[in-house]
Parts: structure tokens; sequence; C-alpha cells
């Protein structure tokens, strides 16, 4: 998976991408993460990439021209992904994640200032995409977030798939609690199930428990999961949690 960020900021992108996990795929050739900064394709001596809103207006727009050079100095093919981050854009979550995971290329246009002159948006006829209905800066840590998230879902990037697979949200529902040494801490314990050595009854109480914990902290996923729900299992749990009370 190539990602080409259009930044002018290349730095916190290359910056982030130096450590941890993301380094490490980077390093095993999992993923490759170039950045490409508008400012060096500006035809004039002060590299100016934008100016000020025509009609008026607080702020400065980016420039269509260091734009539309930079984004065509990147080589695309059929498996390219192109887009562009913005707040109004379409909402983020998991499921676009393990969608994009499946891309060869994928380009990410970072804003800045005021944003982008609109005509940004059409020749680059970038699917617009928001990390959340609040505004930042600039566009590189939803980029960031993007290719963290996008990156998981990859094989061979987390140490064990199986780990991406059962985060939250990948079937609908919160991950299950987790507990780590010791056994017990200033009178904290962990339950008991979890020291069973019975695998069956661990993944019943752990699946249960995604289902408790989604009900009280994302009603909202919890009512899609109930509507469909189909599995034999998750159905007897299901029906344990409605009945029983919050955990
Ligand atoms: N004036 C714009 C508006 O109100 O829609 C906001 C511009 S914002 C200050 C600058 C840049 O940050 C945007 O062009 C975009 O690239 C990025 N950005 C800010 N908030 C974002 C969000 N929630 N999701 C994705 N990108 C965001």
């Amino acid at each position: 998976m190539k990602f080409d960020v259009l930044t002018l900021f290349p730095e916190m992108i290359e910056q982030a991408c130096s450590h941890s996990i993301i380094a490490r795929a980077v390093n095993n050739g999992i993923i490759d993460v170039n950045t490409v900064n508008p400012r060096d394709y500006t035809l004039d001596k002060h590299k100016k990439v934008d100016d000020t809103p025509f009609g008026g207006g607080a702020g400065m727009v980016l420039m269509c021209q260091p734009y539309f050079d930079a984004f065509d100095s990147i080589k695309k093919t059929e498996n390219t992904e192109v887009i562009l981050l913005s707040p109004q854009g379409k909402t983020f979550n998991q499921k676009k994640a393990a969608e994009l995971a499946r891309k060869e290329h994928i380009v990410l246009i970072c804003g800045h200032y005021e944003g982008f002159d609109e005509r940004i948006k059409l020749y680059t006829n970038a699917h617009e995409v928001s990390i959340g209905d609040f505004v930042l800066t600039g566009g590189e840590l939803p980029a960031l977030c993007l290719i963290d998230s996008i990156s998981r879902n990859i094989e061979g990037f987390l140490g064990k798939m199986d780990s991406a697979l059962k985060d939250s949200f990948s079937d609908g529902l919160l991950e299950h609690p987790q507990y780590t040494k010791p056994r017990e801490y200033r009178g904290m314990k962990v339950p008991e199930v979890l020291f069973s050595g019975n695998h069956a009854l661990i993944d019943g109480w752990r699946r249960k428990q995604q289902m408790l914990i989604t009900r009280k902290k994302r009603p909202d996923l919890f009512a899609k999961f109930q509507k469909n729900c189909n599995n034999i299992e998750d159905l007897k749990l299901l029906n344990e949690v409605l009945f029983s009370e919050t955990e």
C-alpha cells in the first residue's frame, strides 16, 4: 500500500510515521508513506500557496496552481483512491478503513488555513472525508488518522491479524475489557473466568461483555447489532444481556 500525502507540512507526516508500529511497517515495506509539498510546485519566487478569498472574508484560501501541479506529479493507477481531508466530508469509520485497506494506492490531500479553492476539489475528483464534526487547523492529523487506521487492516501490519479483527467496531460491537498482570491491584480483581483455562467459557464471557459495554457506551451501535444479529450463539447471549441488569 502506498500513501501519497499532499501537504504543506511534510515533517508532520514524516515525524509521525517514524515511530512505533507504523515505522516498523514502513521499514518492512508493508506500507510506503510519501509526501508531496505543493509549495515545491509554485511558480513565483515567494512560493505562494494561498491568497485572500474573493468576495472578502477572513483567512487565506489555498490556490489552484500549486495543488493542481503537485497532484499531477503523483502517478496514479486504476486502483488509486483520492481523498481530500475536509470537515465537510463523509465521516470516516472502521468500515471505510477496512474497505480502503484493499486499495494499492491512496492520495491524501491536506488543507490548511481557510481551506481549498473549490476548484481543487473538482480537479482532483477526490472523495471528501472528515474525521468528525469539529474543525482542525490542517488536514495532517486527519491524514495520519487515516494512514494509521487503514494500515491496521493490511495483512502483516500488526503482529497478529487477529488483533485488528477483534478491535472495536470490526463486527459492530465495542471490544471486551482487557486485563494484564497483576491478578489483583489495589483491591481490584481480574474476573475469575479469565483464569479458568476454558477457552469456550472465556470467549462467551468476552462476547457478552462486548454486548454489555456496547449497550452502555454506544446504544446506537447496540441497536444496529440487535437488529442484524442472526448468529445462534450471539442470539443466546443477546437474550441474556437483554434480560440482565446493566453490569
Ligand atoms: N473553512 C473550512 C470549513 O469551515 O469547512 C475549514 C478549514 S480547516 C481550518 C483547514 C483544513 O483542515 C481543511 O481544509 C481540512 O483539510 C482540515 N480539516 C479540518 N478539520 C477537519 C476534519 N474534521 N476532518 C478532516 N479534515 C479536517
